[in-house]
């Protein structure tokens, strides 16, 4: 059948033979599909993808954005003072060439753009988000052209063979051509949360329904363990996953705790602007003993109402929390949920997976020792070339065949492939599998001719809970076949007259030999005596405590095929075979990571499956531990209870020999004694640790899909570093954000101070009018801010103890800060309209009498630009710094003070913004009175450092 006449939608896979669906969608089960079939293939089904969709209609998104309680106010204010507008149009009080209901009109247009700016960033922040998730779908091991080779899922077409192991999510749907222990979480289909246990060789009736279907597999489950080959039936929206297309996992789009707090600030200030409304509406009527003023009351309290709303605030934020995350992923930090920017800045602790994180996850062979002798391996990388040395000498491995013996388990108990990429030997696979993959190349042992001469027919796949795997393999055939066994091993080879099974075991040292009752010495095997047993725990307490990783190696004969799930009562009686220690070098760099997070008061820990002199000698050399140090082991662990377990997480800094379980305990532990816990994982069952953790890191490249899906960042590079490096930018992005809530909201304080004196002084007329204030709000205050969220990280940013994550966003004097720059700000602004108001009174030939206004609303401006100058650094003065390096600033200050100067001297906008020209007499004294300002701010600093009291 050629592949133009492929079947669509063959809703019975199920009900038919692995063959005939090969046959069906016109492939092998062991070539695969050829280059060609995957271009036609493609260009008819299309990529395999799902077209997201989240749930909300674009419209619903656009009226969120009116929701909000400032937002409302402001059409509030848009209301009354059209309605003032009218009324004064009406009685024909509106001056020659007045443009009607210009403040109603320009705050119509704020609420409306920052209707669509909301829309916009958060339509945008989803679609980044999601394109940030792209980047680490999932690949997938296909069949093709009869070489296996990883692809992007979204490559996938009907036809292809693809493999599955532990901790995958399957890309499409498929039918099963084989399986071992092979078990599936549907619960993203099915919502059943246990995992299935499926089945290659069933033909169920055409009606079973999904759940039930156990010889196919769906899109967007996971492997929870086991292992298969599938050929995929479907892709893309043709997928049952595709097919009901509301299920679709939408990207999720918290409000960060930034966020919501800033959602409760605006209750806040709106209520405490209408009750300041309240007061001077009050004060006013008491004041003129009547309703005289009201008009002149209901003016200053729009003025008021608008003043207090900071409408460029949530967009600098949005913007900030934006670029975090871009400079994170150039760092290799990739977010996956936003909140983690900011919690990234209050991370204590940071609990680490050693292997790949720590190291460099490139295994080489170091050492083998079987029969009493230590066998020293050469060469390097995974390359398959080096010598065995014994005491020094190289040796010929056949004068030995017990490292047959022993390599030959342990290139067939193996999953990895060891290939040649443009001319360098690499693996496909874990590395410490490539590593013995390798190591038995180096005795002439090639995995791939010994896995037809022992076919695998069976396995107990690797767990890291029980740390060990096993095949069964068939030797039957092998004791005529042409190279026989016996070659190898004469011991092996005696076993396969007599038993037609062979089952290889690897794993911990400790936990396989305990399994063992024999031990292969030579050309024999002998019952295990204690002594024997003491001195191999030895030698394997000697090279873990060199920081190797060592594998113990046994096999057994067998006469039956074990049943799917026994291992425990299958790997017992097993013959043990020898150690192998490999060496997994640490990341040379991690070394200085480890002390920038130690100067930063964050605490690193190591959590590893390897043993606990392994872990303890490189914890020591990368400055995680030191000599001397307790190690908690998972079994110690597992005795221990939740208290015990409370007083110990703030001494120990390794854990070894941990299951994903106990890193559950772990981090609840730390979170218990009011740590903030980032915490790496790549396997399946790291998924609820991950969780748990305030920070669940995934690994990029070695991680499963499972999690990565649980988890808030995924390290690009799998690095310590790039953790200690994201938790600076989430410091930065922290500080930068505080920086500018002071920076706005303690003008915000200043306007609503000074526009409520006006009345209450007695002054005729209110200072500012909304579209004044709106100016100021988001141009004169906006692009500073805008500036200040780009500020370069201070030299001390990981020098100084983390912040906590619950305090609030006031903590620290912020809140005090924004009422006393607030109340100084209002004072300097109340002596210059005192000043101004009665200087402008006494009537120049050209000047409007009521320019003191204007001279208000230019020193308010104007003083901001002096406070965004002054409050880059919280402790350096402004001398002391180096003003280029936030060249934004300078540009925002610039750009602004000119554009202020253009509101007061360039005629259509004077009319438009209702300002009048100053001469420059009077400007120079804004500027004067503005500069003051700067000063206070500059004294406050030099203050504080007297004082001793810093201010953060
Ligand atoms: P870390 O937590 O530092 O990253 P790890 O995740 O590599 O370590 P595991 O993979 O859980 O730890 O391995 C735990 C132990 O299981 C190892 O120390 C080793 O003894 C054994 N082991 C690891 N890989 C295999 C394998 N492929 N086959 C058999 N045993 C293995």
């Amino acid at each position: 059948m050629s592949a133009n006449s492929l079947p669509e939608d063959t809703a019975s896979w199920h009900s038919l033979e692995v063959n005939k669906a090969l046959n069906l969608l016109d492939t092998n089960a062991d070539s695969g599909l050829t280059t060609e079939n995957v271009q036609e293939r493609l260009q008819k089904y299309g990529d395999n993808e799902l077209k997201e969709s989240n749930g909300r209609s674009s419209w619903e998104i656009l009226l969120d954005q009116f929701k909000n309680i400032m937002l409302l106010m402001l059409i509030a204010v848009a209301l009354i003072s059209g309605f003032l507008d009218f009324m004064a149009w009406q009685a024909g009080e509106l001056k020659p060439g007045e443009v009607p209901f210009k403040d109603t009109i320009a705050i119509m247009a704020i609420v409306i753009l920052n209707g669509i700016l909301g829309y916009v960033q958060e339509t945008r922040a989803e679609q980044a988000l999601a394109a940030l998730k792209k980047m680490t779908s999932p690949l997938v091991r296909v069949l093709r052209n009869s070489k296996l080779m990883e692809i992007a899922a979204k490559e996938l077409v009907p036809g292809d063979v693809i493999l599955l192991e532990a901790g995958m999510q399957i890309a499409a749907d498929g039918r099963l051509i084989e399986q071992s222990n092979l078990q599936v979480r549907e619960s993203a289909l099915t919502g059943e949360a246990e995992a299935v246990s499926k089945q290659a060789n069933l033909i169920l009736p055409e009606e079973t329904s999904l759940g039930d279907r156990l010889n196919l597999v769906f899109q967007g489950t996971e492997v929870v363990q086991g292992r298969a080959k599938v050929l995929v039936t479907n892709t893309g929206m043709q997928t049952e996953l595709g097919k009901i297309a509301t299920m679709l996992q939408s990207v999720e789009n918290e409000p960060t705790p930034l966020q919501q707090r800033m959602t409760q600030l605006g209750n806040v200030l709106v209520t405490g602007s209408l009750v300041l409304v309240a007061i001077v509406v009050v004060g006013g009527i008491i004041q003129a003993r009547g309703f005289g003023n009201f008009r002149e009351l209901l003016e200053v309290s729009l003025s008021m109402a608008v003043a207090v709303v900071p409408e460029g605030l949530p967009a600098v934020i949005t913007v900030t929390l934006a670029l975090g995350t871009q400079r994170m992923v150039r760092h290799n930090a990739l977010i996956r949920k936003l909140p983690a920017v900011e919690t990234l800045g209050s991370v204590t602790t940071i609990c680490s997976d050693k292997t790949g994180t720590l190291t460099q996850n490139k295994m080489v062979v170091q050492s083998v020792c079987a029969n009493n002798h230590v066998f020293r391996v050469t060469g390097e990388g995974y390359n398959p070339i080096g010598d065995f040395l014994l005491d020094s000498q190289t040796i010929d491995v056949e004068d030995y065949p017990e490292i047959s013996a022993l390599l030959l388990a342990s290139a067939v108990c193996n999953d990895a492939v060891l290939q040649k990429e443009k001319g360098e030997w690499a693996i496909l696979g874990d590395p410490t599998e490539g590593a013995l993959v390798t190591v038995a190349g180096k005795a002439g042992i090639e995995k791939d001719q010994w896995n037809s001469k022992l076919p695998r027919i069976a396995e107990f796949p690797f767990d890291s809970e029980r740390k060990r795997m096993s095949v069964i393999c068939q030797v039957e055939e092998v004791a005529t076949g042409e190279a026989s066994l016996r070659a190898v091993d004469p011991v092996i080879a005696s076993f396969i007259q007599s038993q037609p099974y062979l089952m290889f075991t690897k794993g911990s040292p400790e936990l396989t030999l305990a399994r063992c009752t024999q031990i292969h010495l030579g050309n024999n095997f002998v019952p295990f005596t204690d002594e024997q047993r003491a001195q191999i725990l030895a030698e394997n307490d000697r090279m873990a405590s060199l920081g190797l990783r060592v594998l113990g190696l046994a096999y057994k004969p067998m006469l039956e095929i074990p049943e799917e799930g026994s291992h425990e009562i299958s790997e017992v009686n097993l013959i043990w075979l020898g150690l192998i220690g490999m060496l997994d070098a640490p990341r040379p760099e991690v070394k200085a990571a480890v002390e920038e997070s130690r100067n930063a008061g964050i605490r690193p820990i190591m959590i590893t499956g390897d043993h606990q002199l392994t872990a303890r000698a490189i914890a020591i050399d990368l400055g995680i531990a030191q000599e001397g140090d307790r190690v908690l082991t998972g079994q110690e662990l597992q005795q221990m209870s939740d208290q015990d377990l409370d007083q110990q997480v703030d001494l120990v800094s390794i854990y070894a020999r941990v299951s994903p379980e106990h890193k559950l305990r772990i981090v609840q532990g730390l979170q218990r004694r009011g740590r903030c816990v980032a915490m790496t994982g790549d396997g399946v069952n790291d998924a609820p640790a991950l969780k748990q953790a305030d920070i669940g890191i995934a690994m990029g490249i070695t991680g499963t899909d499972v999690s990565k899906e649980a988890s808030d960042m995924v390290l690009l590079d799998d690095n310590f570093t790039t953790i200690v490096a994201a938790t600076k930018e989430g410091r930065v992005v922290y500080t930068n954000i505080r920086r500018f809530i002071k920076y706005i909201l303690g003008s915000n304080v200043g306007e609503v101070l000074t526009i409520a004196a006006a009345p209450l002084l007695g002054l005729g007329g209110v200072p500012l009018t909304p579209l004044q204030i709106l100016w100021m709000n988001l141009v004169t205050d906006g692009l500073p801010a805008l500036a200040l969220a780009v500020e370069p990280p201070e030299a001390d940013v990981m020098k100084r103890p983390p912040f906590s994550p619950h305090e609030s966003i006031f903590a620290r004097g912020l809140g005090s800060y924004i009422i006393r720059i607030g109340i100084i700000f209002a004072i300097i602004s109340i002596i210059l309209m005192l000043w101004a108001y009665n200087h402008c009174k006494i009537p120049v030939e050209g000047l409007d009498p009521e320019r003191w206004k204007t001279m208000v609303f230019t020193s308010l401006c104007v003083a901001q630009m002096g406070h965004a100058i002054a409050i880059r650094s919280n402790n350096k003065l402004t001398i002391e710094m180096n003003p280029f390096s936030n060249m934004f600033v300078l540009g925002a200050v610039v750009v602004t003070t000119i554009l202020q100067l253009m509101l007061i001297y360039v005629e259509p906008l004077r009319a438009f913004f209702g300002t009048h020209w100053l001469p420059p007499t009077e400007l120079a004294i804004c500027f004067g009175f503005s500069a003051l300002m700067f000063v206070w701010i500059e004294l406050e600093k030099l203050f504080f450092r007297f004082t001793g009291r810093r201010t953060v």
